[in-house]
């Protein structure tokens, strides 16, 4: 299994910020990079790193392929512009635009459609962990995201707890641990090769925490907001991955 350190850089930066992805370049390492970038920057930066071993990916696609959706892009669109990935069912997505499991589902399904490995995200709120809901929420969520054909090709699950993405707080590591059991064990349950999909996990993970989570068993890479704009930040994350 190839490691993966995907960066998510939300609704952030121009064409100037470009130059931040050069010193993630010409490295020999075992681990995958990906950055997400806002779809403005997707066509620019495979351009820009034509060559290199880092992938490029879009943030959201619309479930239908093509028609009357303002504003929204067809997960073919980002493959046309040279994404080979796309982020489904982020937790901003899910509060910002109201998207459930289903649709998310849909939306995974047309990525593979298209030929992108979709990664998809679950997470609990912060309310649901308190009342002990995490493990449901998460079986809830993966059932319900996961469209059937996923295989460990084109599916990647991120787990990310929504009170730990941009707070600066993270889960124990026992606490990681147990939620990234679980999804391993509902993909074998689900899928023959459930064993081989990537798990990241997802929230405040940061240079300095990056080498112990990515110690945790099933932790098969990161996917990073904050602290993948800056190359000073996540070129560390990288190497505590590549290391791992
Ligand atoms: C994210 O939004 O996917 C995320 C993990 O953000 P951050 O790393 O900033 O918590």
């Amino acid at each position: 299994m190839r490691k993966l350190a995907a960066g998510n850089w939300k609704m952030n930066g121009t064409l100037a910020s470009l130059a931040e992805i050069d010193a993630l370049l010409g490295a020999d390492r075992d681990c995958e990079v990906l950055i997400c970038p806002p779809a403005t920057l997707i066509h620019p930066m495979v351009a820009r790193i034509a060559g290199e071993a880092v992938a490029v990916g879009g943030q959201d696609c619309h479930a239908e392929a093509k028609g009357a959706h303002t504003g929204d892009l067809a997960a073919a669109q980002l493959a046309d512009a040279g994404a080979e990935y796309v982020i489904v069912g982020h937790s901003e997505r899910r509060t910002d635009h109201a998207e459930d499991d289903a649709s998310v589902a849909a939306k995974a399904r047309a990525a593979h459609q298209a030929g992108l490995t979709a990664i998809v995200c679950v997470g609990e709120t912060e309310a649901q962990r308190d009342g002990g809901e995490t493990l449901d929420v998460i079986a809830r969520q993966l059932a319900g995201s996961i469209p059937d054909g996923a295989t460990a090709g084109n599916t990647v699950v991120a787990y990310e707890p929504v009170w730990a993405i941009g707070t600066g707080r993270t889960p124990d590591n026992d606490q990681i641990a147990e939620v990234h059991g679980a999804i391993r064990g509902a993909l074998t349950a689900r899928f023959a090769d459930g064993n081989d999909f990537r798990l990241l996990y997802g929230g405040s993970v940061k240079p300095g925490n990056a080498a112990e989570i990515f110690a945790i068993p099933n932790v098969n890479g990161a996917l990073v907001g904050g602290a993948s704009l800056k190359a000073a930040d996540f070129a560390p994350i990288v190497a505590a991955l590549d290391a791992a």
